[in-house]
């Protein structure tokens, strides 16, 4: 098959495109280097059977492609903060350009939502049938309400143009390929520790999320890319639940660090409580997480070792 992957360059696009190319596939990796890399690609441009296009998914492009995985979109709130305008336009311009492809070669597209969607959940663990508390107005909602809408999108295009859609909404995920000042939580504290700089806790620490290895999200992507007309929203991510003071200890332990612990201002909109009930996922994909936070922690840790020591 020849699959197109958007945000290829990306944290979660970089494994996706090594494991289609593992099976066989074509891939055409699609990236506007925003907050993606050529590093997390380098390995994969000698394999004859990956492309690499520079190009911004919020300008229309005409492909030829059986199935098409949207995950072109700044993950990390630094980076989907610093120039909101166009993070509306990439779920929203870019998700259309990306429908059109789909209907006029009748490609399956897979669209990357997220756990965002739920905003400040009232409801937990949150389910598929939850619709969410988002703040329309706020910071976040660039993103939030982006997603939402490349949500509704996927399925007005499904209704109106029978366009075959699988919406998958993924929960905090980590691991190797994040940027070192990608922001997110996992990869801060991880560089932090090792550089024996101060762990930075915004708020108390007491908010929760629930963190995913790489390798099991990305069997889930594919898992419900290749499950026959299934158009979703279903939930992808780890079930269980820590506490971010938890998991500052935790990468303390693992990295053997002495890095204090600060405490930073808890930036606005920020979700108290967030878990995926993930029953639906089991049921229809038969597919859950098997890497514990601890060994994911390990292998991601052991990453930003190489590459901190690489770049010294
Ligand atoms: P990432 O920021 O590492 O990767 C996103 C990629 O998209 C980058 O390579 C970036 O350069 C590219 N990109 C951004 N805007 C683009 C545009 N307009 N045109 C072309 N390319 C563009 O993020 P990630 O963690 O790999 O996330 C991938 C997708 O999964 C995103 O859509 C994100 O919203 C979604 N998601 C991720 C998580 C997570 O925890 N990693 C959680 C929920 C949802
Ligand atoms: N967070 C933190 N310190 C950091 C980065 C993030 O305490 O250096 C907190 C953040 O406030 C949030 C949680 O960790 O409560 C997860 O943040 P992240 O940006 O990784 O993901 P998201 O908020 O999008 O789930």
């Amino acid at each position: 098959m020849r699959i197109l992957v958007t945000g290829g360059a990306g944290f979660l696009g970089s494994h996706l495109c090594a494991r289609l190319l593992e099976r066989g596939e074509e891939v055409i990796c699609l990236d506007n280097f925003f907050s993606g890399s050529k590093r997390n690609i380098l390995r994969l441009m000698e394999n004859p059977h990956f492309e690499l296009l520079r190009h911004d998914i919020i300008e229309p492009i005409l492909l030829e492609v059986e199935q098409i995985y949207n995950l072109a979109c700044p993950a990390s709130p630094i980076h989907y903060q610093h120039n909101p305008v166009k993070t509306v336009k990439t779920n929203v311009m870019g998700t259309i350009n990306m429908l059109g492809i789909a209907k006029r070669v009748k490609a399956r597209i897979l669209q990357a939502s997220t756990s965002e969607v739920y905003g400040d959940p009232k409801e937990h663990p949150q389910s598929e049938t939850y619709w969410g508390n988002v703040n329309p107005v706020g910071v976040r909602s660039c993103y939030d309400e982006g997603k939402r809408l490349a949500e509704t999108l996927m399925m007005d295009y499904h209704r109106q143009n029978n366009v075959d859609i699988c919406i998958v909404r993924i929960f905090n995920t980590y691991g190797p390929n994040m940027l070192e000042n990608d922001g997110r939580v996992v990869s801060n504290f991880i560089v932090q520790a090792l550089a024996g700089r101060d762990l930075t806790i915004y708020g108390t620490g007491e908010q929760t999320r629930s963190f995913c290895y790489v390798d099991d999200m990305i069997t889930g992507l594919v898992v419900a890319m290749d499950h026959p007309s299934f158009t979703g929203p279903i939930n992808l991510g780890n079930s269980t639940e820590f506490t971010i003071n938890e998991l500052a200890h935790l990468v303390l332990k693992l990295t053997g660090s002495k890095s204090p612990i600060c405490h930073l201002r808890l930036p606005s909109d920020d979700p108290t409580r967030r878990c995926p009930d993930i029953s639906y996922a089991r049921k229809i994909l038969n597919w859950e997480p098997k890497v514990t936070l601890e060994e994911g922690l390990k292998k991601t840790i052991d990453y930003f070792d190489r590459r901190i020591s690489q770049s010294a």
